[in-house]
């Protein structure tokens, strides 16, 4: 870990509050480190190259010494509190009572719990580990942080992964220090609150897509509810009026008839909400008033939702290349060619349903890259570089396309069927 890593990233320099960078003092700021594991590991590597003094504390550092960087003193837990006025605990919850016996020393400092609980520790204590630390440390201020950043991207640096360091405490003066730490190692702080947050922020980690869940049982249900119309109507109804078997349609023909119809509906849950939240403003004659919290929850949902409909559209421009490739399309157009010459016919040309399908195709490739600029500039890398002008202006070109293009190309999709 030593080398490249060692190397301060600003060197005895500090950034402001505001962004702008600061000398720090000759002395670097000195900070104690609880723990020996991953995540102490890559914790010092972070620090040494933001230009603290860091000291370790470990059970056993003459074991753990040679994997910390070489700027990083590792030394036994009592010598490693004994001077940093700040020491972050890299331990588990669990093991936090081993530490009370290191009680005095760490009187008046900050201990910031970088903890995460798992699941079932999560349920099992109505105490955060956070509030658990504070009450066997009743003497220290306990802040909680980074415990959202995982021990990978403390490693690899700010510049990839994500950035905010949320934090919390019932102490902001050390809430302060933490936040200016954060800062100098080029992360992003962000205020939870108090100690009370922690649970709250423990949480963060354990929690699976949260804002996913209902835009993709919304996006199965209407699959579902389009696939068994589709189904009924193209493969069941043919085989129970004229005993005709079209059961090879359900893994391709059906399924991208269903795709489309899902990204339409999708896409229409999208800017319905902002409609509806328009008209009840405009009913109650003010706009100083809560939604309703479907209203609000449906509002807050309209990015997931979007980014389905263009999966769905992504899915249905792929499955449709990939229909002329079915071994049926090529006996049906053997079938045609037989029928044209049993028919005696030369020429299958029909001029107009030649133009169905250019038009519909050109339509659909259009609704698609439409549909990709709008996915694209909703991802906040994206839509942080544009400024509200042209978010709006995007979105209102799509919205004017979209209804223009929407019929057209429903109408278009069931001709070109007829
Ligand atoms: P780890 O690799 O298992 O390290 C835990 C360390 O705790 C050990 O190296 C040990 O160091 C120390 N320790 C102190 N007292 C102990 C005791 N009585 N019994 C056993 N170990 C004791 O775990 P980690 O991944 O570094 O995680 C440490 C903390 O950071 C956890 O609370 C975790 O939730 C949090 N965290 C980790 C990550 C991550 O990506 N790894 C991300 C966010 C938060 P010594 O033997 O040197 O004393």
């Amino acid at each position: 870990m030593s080398g490249e890593m060692d190397k301060p990233l600003i060197s005895r320099r500090l950034v402001d509050s505001d962004g702008s960078l600061a000398e720090v003092p000759k002395e670097a700021p000195k900070v104690g480190i609880l723990g020996s594991g991953d995540f102490a590991r890559s914790l010092a590597t972070r620090l040494v190259g933001s230009g603290f003094s860091v000291v370790v504390g470990s059970r056993n550092p003459k074991r753990t010494a040679g994997l910390f960087p070489s700027l990083a003193q590792v030394t036994f837990q009592e010598e490693a509190v004994s001077s940093p006025e700040v020491i972050f605990v890299a331990v588990f919850r669990e093991h936090y009572s081993s530490l009370c016996s290191l009680a005095d020393q760490l009187a008046g400092k900050i201990l910031v719990d970088v903890s995460n609980p798992t699941e079932k520790e999560h349920l099992q204590h109505r105490q955060s580990n956070a509030e658990y630390l504070a009450s066997l440390f009743p003497a220290c201020t306990v802040v909680k942080a980074f415990n959202v950043i995982s021990a990978w991207a403390l490693q690899a640096g700010p510049r990839d992964g994500n950035r905010q360091v949320l934090i919390c405490s019932d102490q902001p003066e050390a809430k302060r220090t933490i936040s200016e730490m954060a800062r100098a190692m080029g992360f992003t702080p962000l205020d939870m609150g108090s100690l009370a947050s922690a649970r709250e922020v423990e949480a963060i980690p354990l929690r699976l897509l949260p804002s996913w869940k209902v835009p993709t049982l919304l996006a199965l249900g209407l699959f579902v509810c389009f696939y068994t119309y589709n189904f009924i109507r193209d493969v069941l109804q043919p085989y129970i009026r004229k005993d005709e078997n079209k059961f090879y349609k359900m893994p391709l023909s059906v399924v991208n008839t269903t795709l489309p119809c899902v990204a339409y509906v999708l896409l229409s849950l999208v800017y319905l909400p902002g409609v509806l939240a328009a008209a009840l403003q405009l009913r109650r004659g003010t706009k100083y008033q809560r939604f309703p919290d479907w209203l609000d929850h449906w509002l807050q949902h309209r990015k997931q939702i979007g980014l389905l409909s263009f999966f769905f559209a992504m899915l249905h421009a792929l499955y449709s290349f990939c229909l002329p490739l079915r071994r049926s399309h090529r006996y049906d157009l053997v079938n045609l060619a037989v029928k044209q010459v049993l028919a005696n016919k030369s020429r299958l040309w029909a001029e107009e349903e030649v133009w169905r399908m250019e038009i519909y195709l050109s339509l659909g490739v259009l609704a698609l890259g439409m549909l990709s600029l709008l996915a694209v500039t909703s991802l906040p890398s994206i839509a942080n570089s544009l400024n509200w002008k042209e978010f709006s202006f995007v979105q209102q070109v799509f919205y004017l396309l979209r209804i223009l293009s929407s019929p057209l190309y429903s109408f278009y999709t069931n001709l070109s069927k007829l």
